[in-house]
């Protein structure tokens, strides 16, 4: 297993790596960059085909959050923790305090929060013995609430921007995954006047959406190449691939789901043909920016060092517009352009 060899490291502020017997918990804490604060991020509990998956994947995962907390205007930093292991064998109460009770040790500069296999109640649990989670029901509560929030501001530069629109009547919109975020984005771009198209593994929530949004229903295969004005990814990661930004008829991608694009040739061929995306982390920051709570149990930190959650969320319009427009003038593609506004925030 490498950490400094992985393609993913880059130059990593700090990796812990942390075991406890008695629980069988094994768990990493990537710590990307604290430049603009402490790092935030949350964590991942994930069965990963060998060890060298999970340090790639937090590696990767943490800087993402960098980049995200940058172009957010937060002034927190980028972390993420994955434990290792099949949540549904292994999750235990005493895991997720040992657990716990590791991210308060290094809690001046890492807090947490939910991501795939953790929960409410799990980071409830944690926050029995740390305070340096968010997303507990007392505080902000569940962040895909705020994400699906964060997505429709998004959207509406994208409609601006794409189809010189300021709403969504007469929009057709293809929503890929109806979980907690991509149900609350189908429902918001119907109340707001689009048709909807829809995709999910789960037939019962295909149906609800069916039923209750008015929703065409298409092959979760297919989602993609539907015949929309955006396609909206809520699923997984790795949805735009060379082959598929071919296929797609939408004019704009723009979803929650964390790395959309396959690779950077991916993000070449939607440019090529003209379809604008709208970088993930930028777009899906809306969890993180309702996180914050932990940030501030931070030595030196208050809320009220953070602007109002309602402005924060409304702020990815116009990130999203400085950077189409940045991206046109300087003939890149949006995730470049990006990637280039965060890392000139963090100093790399
Ligand atoms: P979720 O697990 O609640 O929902 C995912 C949905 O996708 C489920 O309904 C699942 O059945 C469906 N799905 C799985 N495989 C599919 C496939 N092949 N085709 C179609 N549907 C499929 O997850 P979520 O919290 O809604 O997050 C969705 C995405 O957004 C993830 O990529 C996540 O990393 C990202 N994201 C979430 C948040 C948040 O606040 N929850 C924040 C930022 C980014």
């Amino acid at each position: 297993m490498a950490v400094w060899g992985s393609r993913e490291f880059d130059n990593h502020e700090q990796v812990c790596f942390f075991s406890d017997e008695a629980t069988g918990l094994r768990a990493i804490v990537a710590i990307h960059s604290t430049a603009l604060g402490p790092a935030a991020g949350g964590t991942r509990f994930k069965l990963y085909a060998n060890d060298s998956e999970a340090v790639d994947d937090a590696l990767r995962l943490s800087r993402a959050m960098s980049y995200k907390s940058a172009l957010a205007g937060l002034p927190v930093g980028g972390g993420k923790a994955v434990i290792i292991g099949d949540p549904a064998r292994l999750k235990t109460r005493a895991l997720l305090h040992a657990f716990g009770r590791y991210v308060d040790r290094i809690g001046r500069h890492f807090a947490t929060g939910e991501d795939v296999g953790i929960s409410v109640a799990d980071i409830e649990t944690m926050n029995e013995v740390t305070p340096f989670v968010a997303g507990t029901s007392a505080g902000a509560g569940d962040p895909s609430v705020h994400t699906a929030t964060g997505v429709m501001h998004g959207l509406r530069a994208v409609l601006e921007r794409r189809f010189g629109k300021s709403d969504f009547t007469g929009m057709k919109i293809a929503v890929q995954g109806l979980g907690a975020v991509g149900w609350g984005v189908a429902q918001r771009v119907h109340d707001a006047g689009a048709q909807l198209v829809v995709a999910d593994v789960r037939e019962e929530v295909v149906a609800r959406a069916v039923d209750r949004l008015g929703a065409i229903s298409v092959p979760t295969a297919r989602i993609h190449a539907s015949d929309v004005d955006i396609y909206v990814p809520c699923a997984l990661g790795g949805v735009v691939t060379e082959r598929t930004a071919g296929e797609i008829r939408a004019g704009a991608v723009a979803g929650a789901a964390n790395n959309q694009l396959a690779t950077a040739a991916a993000g070449l061929a939607l440019a090529e043909r003209g379809i604008l995306f709208a970088p993930d982390y930028v777009i899906n920051a809306g969890g993180v920016i309702s996180g914050l709570e932990a940030c501030s149990a931070m030595p030196g930190r208050s809320l009220a060092q953070f602007a109002p959650l309602d402005e924060s969320l409304a702020a990815i319009h116009d990130r999203l517009i400085e950077i189409f427009d940045r991206a046109d003038r300087e003939k890149r593609t949006p995730e470049a352009t990006a990637e280039q506004m965060a890392r000139e925030l963090i100093g790399r």
